[in-house]
């Protein structure tokens, strides 16, 4: 019997394919807009020039200063700019920084906002931006936030470099996996992530071994899409929460802490999740019916660092995060107690294989 649910699916639209960029003009058209602000992080200026120059110069300027967890400062500087130039909308062209950006802006000024992803993390999908202010990250959700149109180009995610594409993807399958398992979650979602982590758990292997397969990349892409599809529909538990904590208290690396983080999370949800835990094992190739063994394996095929040790997290660190992870009650599968959370933080810590 299907049990009962509901459903809230987003509004944004969706451009995918290759080559898909050169249909922005047409999407400026479409939506009557004339003075576009592009944004990106200093390592992309090269991606926004592309932009301006499909844009035939019809641009009403480009900040290239997106950074790491959205800081309001940069946020300020950039509204500074729109307004000066006159810009009637923002496209960001990057990752989740700079859409992070985008969404800073499109929420301040009700200006509308064109994404282009360059990364897996899937911002793009979600009403959700985290900003942060005097070193403290706030996160909030606002249906305004979602972005309008997403355009995904295969070709934009070519240069991601082999690294970043693996922690990029797990980031991703961490969205779907939690959402397998989300107290508000539904057949339709689950289909996402089963197809997503599909599509991520084969592609991302090939991608480290073949960085410029157009056909591993275009796989990767789709299922980042529907991964992010996942995480701006359903609430987030233990993993996601842990990482935020993590990444924020600690200053570490986003995509890299996610995939540390993800078998252990999943493994401390376990005994709770069994119909999730057998999806997942499903979707993963080489499980052999146990969705940590298919992890471990994939992750051992991505050749990523397995410990926080080695993002500079320190040993005594693993006190004060397992107190901060105790310290907010939210929703998780099973309950959250500081003795096994502080063992399963050593052991990301540590960068044992989960069990
Ligand atoms: P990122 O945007 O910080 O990008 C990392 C680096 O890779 C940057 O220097 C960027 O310029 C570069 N880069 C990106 N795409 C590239 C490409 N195709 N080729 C070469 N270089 C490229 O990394 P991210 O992991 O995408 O985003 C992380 C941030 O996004 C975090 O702050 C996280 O909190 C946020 N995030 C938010 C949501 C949400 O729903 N609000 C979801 C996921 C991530």
């Amino acid at each position: 019997m299907v049990e009962s649910f509901e459903y809230n699916p987003n509004p944004g639209r969706v451009v995918f394919g290759q080559g898909t960029l050169q249909k922005l003009p047409d999407e400026i058209t479409r939506l009557n807009l004339s003075a576009p602000l592009l944004l990106s992080t200093p390592q992309q200026v090269g991606q926004a020039e592309q932009l301006k120059e499909i844009l035939k110069g019809k641009i009403a300027g480009v900040f290239t200063e997106a950074t790491m967890h959205t800081p309001t400062h940069v946020t300020d500087k950039a509204l500074e700019y729109a307004k000066s130039q006159g810009a009637d909308s923002v496209i960001s062209i990057g990752g989740g920084s700079t859409i992070g950006l985008g969404k800073a802006i499109s929420i301040r000024t009700g200006l509308p906002h064109i994404c282009i992803p360059t990364t897996y993390a899937g911002s793009e999908m979600t009403p959700i931006l985290g900003e942060t202010a005097e070193g403290i990250k706030k996160t909030r959700s606002d249906p305004k936030i979602l972005p309008g149109t997403v355009i995904y180009d295969v070709d934009l995610t070519m240069t991601l470099p082999a690294s970043m594409s693996a922690t990029s993807g797990v980031n991703a399958i961490a969205h779907a996996v939690e959402a397998l398992y989300a107290r508000n979650t539904n057949p339709i979602i689950n289909l996402m992530a089963i197809e997503g982590t599909r599509a991520l758990a084969s592609s991302l292997p090939q991608i480290v071994q073949d960085p410029s397969s157009a056909e591993a990349r275009s796989s990767a892409l789709y299922g980042a899409w529907l991964c992010g599809t996942c995480l701006g529909s359903v609430g987030m538990s233990i993993h996601h929460k842990l990482c935020h904590t993590l990444g924020g208290s600690f200053n570490l690396p986003h995509a890299e802490t996610h995939t540390a983080v993800l078998p252990h999370a999943i493994s401390y949800n376990a005994p709770k999740i069994p119909d999730a835990m057998k999806k997942l094992a499903e979707a993963l190739p080489e499980s052999n019916g146990d969705a940590i063994h298919g992890l471990n394996v994939l992750l051992e095929k991505l050749k990523v660092k397995r410990g926080l040790k080695d993002y500079g997290m320190k040993e005594e660190d693993i006190d004060k995060a397992a107190d901060i992870a105790v310290s907010n009650p939210y929703w998780n599968p099973r309950e959250i107690e500081r003795a096994p959370i502080r063992e399963l933080i050593r052991r990301v810590w540590a960068g044992e294989p989960a069990r």
